[in-house]
């Protein structure tokens, strides 16, 4: 794309939901010199999917990159913040019944050494508790409630992500787009027009209007209106690995003091998650409806949040989990839910939303429409979507509960990706060629990196069965009591999030 266009070119949102609004940011933010014309259309009717609640710290990257400020957006969407992810009731081995997966701090210099070194002893079978609780700051600053922003004098500082209501966040991303120029269409789109090429060309409404662009970004929810339907571009189901399909959602009170953290909790045929909101919490089972009818897990969230004779009213969902074979195909791009979903259980959609966007810009730039440009594209968002994957059917695949045929199904699961395995062989039988190498062998350290697989490896209490043989003697053990005694002290220079900012 050049900076010269004889004429403004016309990009076409279809779709208002927190996918379509981001994207609208993005492009009016950074090509705000261009001469291009950003549209968005959303169907009130249809409405959005209203959920999704949580995110990874790189939605902190995005409120920065277009200039939006916490203290503008949080208070608005009843957001707070997120250290990361507790895990309860996945893995049945004594002492690993819960974990965290705490996001990034830089204080994990120290963390990581100590965390490596204790899971190395242990799968050579030194009697050794590597439990990662006891490592990372960001597990202790959940574990008091407290917000990861430290005092101003303090030098380290910390990845952090959000809870938010997802349907607050859409409005005022609406408003900040139509504030900085985007043009907003509130209407149904029925038929989409295509050249003899089969690029799209324009989008016909229900009352009739049409709508020229010389490019659509497809943010249509789970039903893929252009990219799945009108461009049939494949789709491709995860859910031999990922057996998940269904959720059932209910608010309850907000808690005191206000957690810096989500619950994930395993149930009988999936699990719940627990998201603190200033003014509610967020409540969800997401579960396979191979196993368990939708009657029968309303029941169980009811139960488990004690409310079986509340009024509140639950909420039933479907979920379409995978990806389409190709995100950029013609003159459109397929971002959010229409691009594919990856179970909720890391809170990665937006994560992947914010790179879909900002890698096809960077390829749009460099080069516009040729067939390489768009093949170089799919292949990377493409190695992402499989990446987050196999995190997320790890965390299945290694479970150790046997109180269902769900979990038991999902311990035996020989469906799994060569990567995944390279992973799990690595772990259980590689002190020699050891994860870390094979993280590196396969480039998928920025998917998630080595702290996070050995975190949740070491979080489910998941060794070798047989100590491994090769041990690299390290003369000295990391001092897991003055590492305790440092996160400690570190931990003074943070305190409890406030309800307010
Ligand atoms: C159970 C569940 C839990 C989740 N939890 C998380 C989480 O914790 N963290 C996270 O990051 N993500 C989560 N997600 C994903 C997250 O909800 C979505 O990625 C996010 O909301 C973006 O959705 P979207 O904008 O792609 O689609 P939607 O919100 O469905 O928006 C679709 C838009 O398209 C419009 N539209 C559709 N068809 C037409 C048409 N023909 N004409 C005009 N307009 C049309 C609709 O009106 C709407 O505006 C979760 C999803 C589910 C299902």
């Amino acid at each position: 794309m050049s900076n010269d266009h004889p004429k403004p070119f016309h990009i076409a949102i279809l779709g208002g939901g927190t996918a379509g609004w981001m994207a609208a940011i993005y492009m009016q933010h950074k090509w705000q010199d261009k001469n291009i014309h950003i549209t968005l259309i959303e169907s009130p009717d249809i409405g959005i999917v209203g959920v999704g609640e949580g995110s990874t710290p790189s939605l902190k990257n995005f409120f920065d990159d277009v200039e939006i400020a916490e203290r503008d957006w949080m208070p608005r969407c009843n957001a707070t913040y997120k250290v990361g992810i507790r895990f309860d009731g996945w893995s049945s081995e004594p002492g690993f019944e819960s974990y965290r997966h705490p996001f990034p701090s830089q204080l994990d210099v120290y963390s990581s050494n100590g965390l490596g070194q204790y899971c190395h002893l242990r799968r050579a079978g030194f009697d050794i508790n590597p439990h990662p609780d006891q490592f990372f700051i960001q597990s202790h600053l959940a574990e008091k409630n407290f917000s990861p922003l430290s005092a101003d004098n303090f030098p380290f500082t910390n990845s952090y992500g959000y809870h938010f209501d997802s349907g607050l966040l859409g409005q005022y991303l609406s408003e900040v787009a139509v504030d900085r120029g985007v043009t907003h269409i509130q209407g149904e789109v029925f038929e989409v027009t295509q050249n003899k090429n089969g690029h799209l060309e324009s989008l016909l409404f229900k009352n009739n209007d049409s709508l020229y662009a010389d490019f659509f970004v497809d943010c249509t929810g789970f039903s893929g209106f252009l990219i799945q339907k009108k461009l049939a571009v494949p789709f491709k189901s995860f859910s031999d690995n990922l057996f998940n399909d269904s959720a059932v959602v209910m608010p309850t009170a907000a808690g005191e003091p206000l957690r810096t953290e989500t619950i994930s909790t395993a149930l009988s045929h999936g699990w719940a998650w627990d998201i603190p909101l200033t003014n509610r919490t967020g409540n969800g089972y997401v579960y396979s409806s191979n196993y368990c009818d939708a009657d029968a897990a309303e029941t169980e969230l009811r139960k488990k949040l004690n409310c079986l004779d509340s009024d509140t009213e639950a909420r039933h969902l479907k979920m379409k989990v995978g990806r389409v074979e190709k995100y950029w195909s013609h003159n459109c791009l397929a971002v959010g839910l229409s691009q594919g979903f990856i179970e909720p259980l890391e809170a990665t959609a937006l994560h992947i939303v914010q790179v879909t966007i900002l890698e096809f810009m960077l390829n749009f730039e460099a080069g516009g429409f040729t067939d390489k440009n768009r093949d170089k594209y799919n292949q990377i968002i493409n190695n992402r979507f499989e990446g987050v994957r196999d995190y997320i059917v790890a965390h299945y695949r290694i479970n150790s509960r046997t109180d269902t045929a769900y979990w038991r199904d999902n311990a035996n699961n020989q469906s799994l990706s060569d990567s995944l395995i390279g992973l799990l062989n690595a772990w259980t039988g590689g002190l020699k060629h050891d994860i870390d190498q094979e993280i590196a062998r396969q480039n998928i350290g920025s998917y998630f990196p080595l702290d996070s697989w050995r975190i949740l490896f070491s979080g489910y209490g998941f060794f070798p069965k047989q100590p491994l043989k090769a041990v690299n003697s390290d003369p000295s053990l990391f001092d897991m009591a003055k590492h305790r005694d440092f996160i400690r002290g570190c931990a003074l220079n943070y305190k409890q999030q406030a309800h307010q900012l």
